[in-house]
């Protein structure tokens, strides 16, 4: 009988992490993500794990994205000592990324603990540390695609190509159970079909047990061709006004297609010469691994380099590495292209551009990746006109362009037209998905394949047996807090946060220092408070 505890992505699309327990008591982890998108998933970091790391041996990466790889340094200080198994980019990736996170980690304690120090609160360490990611690399072992490997008696593994990032992959699972060995899929992140620079997805066709992503379970994208015209209009529109064109990407996979993509319409000369600065040196990173790794790509991408080009250069590119260039973008009049992360506008330099852009007429907000809940991003999406910028209302009034055909995932269509390749009759689990979007697929893929699907829960553990399954309800204790606790929980905070602003106020030691910028920022708690209110 095998076990399998969904503890990170499921009902949610971030924090992926999934606990295998086979029959011969060995455990293994499928991924180790971080949760992203918000205070109350976020919380979900410093949770107990619901196992002992020191107990793993083995932990499969599908790929770098830090909502699949984000907390492995957290692990292996709290103990793993096995192996990390996962396909050489993907290592080669981990190896800037996890750096990249144990120092965003680092600098989010120091400007906690600069704020709980003014109010008398204790000190926070951070998630994790710079030493910690540096031991958590020395214990990736790479393994190329498509060979199987034996991970304990009775326990064979392989890796296939996923198509979503460089060197994403499926991950395939036999274990066997009384002689009688089954199969388990965990599909990881899937890209779509005739996705830039990787090759499509790997089609497979037997399995007792899948595991699907849903990040797109409920939408179809916008078509392809579709989505590069919007981005010439995008970058045509904001030259005409002589303004920017802001895109926050993903350091890894988008930023690389973005540039892909502009090298393209640089070629065919669809857009005049502006500057395009890729303002990241996570990115810069990022986009040397993918020039190093050529075998890796899909047959255009290479047909692009037998030209003689590099698919991710042109002559106007300048890659800005350090703060003083990024500094210098924004005091430079006239129109540019401005690549930067963080991806869903939570950290890193884009809040800088935002904040020098956002608020003109004539600029272009360019969003071509998924936004979370709770986001700077989703917020900007969903048509907010003031977002929060540095402690700073910011209006909108650039126009918002949300292309959705550059997803490198799967939408409904691609995912279900994947899982048509399943010859067996596999039983279905869908996850890394916002409920409704796991929800939604499920639905479709039972009437359309008449497959038994079920959406696990947040810590729900699964008991899987050859061709049969019975699901545990997690435990009460630790089942995630329902929206109503959560928002009494709010207004708790906000309640001591307002009496804390009126003592001081009151006690006159602040009472000079209110400017009205912090009377406008009350207001706008004020029209935000009302807005919930009046939506019910
Ligand atoms: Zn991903």
């Amino acid at each position: 009988m095998i076990r399998i505890t969904c503890l990170g992505a499921a009902g949610s699309v971030t924090g992926s992490n999934f606990l295998v327990e086979s029959p011969g008591g060995k455990k293994i982890l499928v991924d180790c993500g971080l949760f992203q998108g918000g205070k109350q998933m976020e919380s979900r970091n410093r949770e107990d794990w619901g196992f002992d790391p020191g107990e793993i041996e083995t932990l499969f990466l599908t790929h770098a994205h830090i909502d699949h790889s984000g907390r492995i340094p957290k692990l292996v200080r709290d103990g793993f000592k096995g192996q990390i198994i996962t396909s050489p980019p993907t290592a080669e990736l981990c190896h800037v990324m996890l750096l990249d996170a144990a120092h965003i980690q680092e600098m989010d304690a120091e400007w906690q603990n600069r704020k709980n120090k003014r109010q008398g609160k204790g000190e926070l360490d951070p998630l994790y540390t710079t030493e910690d990611a540096e031991a958590s690399l020395k214990l990736f072992s790479p393994m190329e695609r498509s060979r199987v490997v034996e991970v304990e008696p009775g326990v064979k593994a392989r890796l296939r190509n996923a198509g979503h990032i460089l060197g994403s992959s499926i991950l395939e699972l036999w274990i066997e159970e009384k002689s009688e060995p089954f199969k388990i899929v965990f599909s990881g992140d899937l890209g779509k079909q005739n996705q830039l620079i990787v090759r499509d997805p790997h089609e497979v066709f037997d399995a007792d047990y899948l595991f699907i992503e849903s990040t797109y379970g409920n939408r179809k994208h916008r078509s392809f061709e579709d989505s590069k015209d919007e981005l010439v209009e995008a970058i045509r529109y904001s030259v005409s006004k002589d303004e920017k064109i802001i895109i926050p990407a993903f350091a890894v996979e988008r930023t690389q297609e973005i540039l892909y993509i502009l090298g393209e319409f640089h070629r065919k000369g669809l857009i005049p010469d502006i500057p395009i600065y890729l303002d990241s040196p996570l990115a810069i990173k990022a986009t040397e691994i993918f020039r190093k790794n050529k075998k890796y790509y899909d047959d255009e991408a290479q047909a692009i380099v037998e030209e003689g080009y590099d698919p991710f250069d042109m002559p106007n590119l300048k890659f800005t590495e350090s703060t003083r260039e990024s500094i210098a973008i924004n005091e430079k009049a006239g129109s540019a292209i401005i690549i930067a992360g963080s991806g869903m506008c939570t950290a890193g330099r884009i809040k800088h551009h935002l904040k020098h852009n956002l608020w003109r007429e004539g600029a272009s907000i360019v969003i071509v990746g998924f936004q979370a809940k709770g986001t700077t991003g989703r917020k900007i999406v969903e048509g907010a006109k003031r977002v929060r910028i540095f402690r700073e209302n910011v209006a909108v009034r650039a126009k918002v362009f949300t292309i959705g055909g550059f997803s490198a995932h799967a939408d409904q269509d691609d995912l279900l037209e994947w899982i048509s390749n399943f010859e067996s009759k596999p039983r279905v689990f869908v996850v890394h998905g916002e409920l409704t979007a796991s929800e939604a697929l499920a639905k479709k893929i039972q009437e359309r394949f008449n497959l038994e699907t079920h959406v696990p829960r947040w810590k729900q553990r699964l008991v899987l047996k050859p061709r049969e399954a019975a699901y545990e309800e997690p435990p009460g204790e630790e089942a995630a807090p329902d929206m109503q606790t959560m928002v009494l929980n709010n207004i708790v905070d906000l309640e001591n946060e307002l009496k804390m602003l009126k003592k001081r106020v009151k006690s006159r030691e602040m009472g000079d220092r209110i400017d009205e910028d912090e009377i406008d920022r009350l207001k706008y708690l004020q029209e935000e408070l009302q807005a919930i209110l009046s939506n019910g």
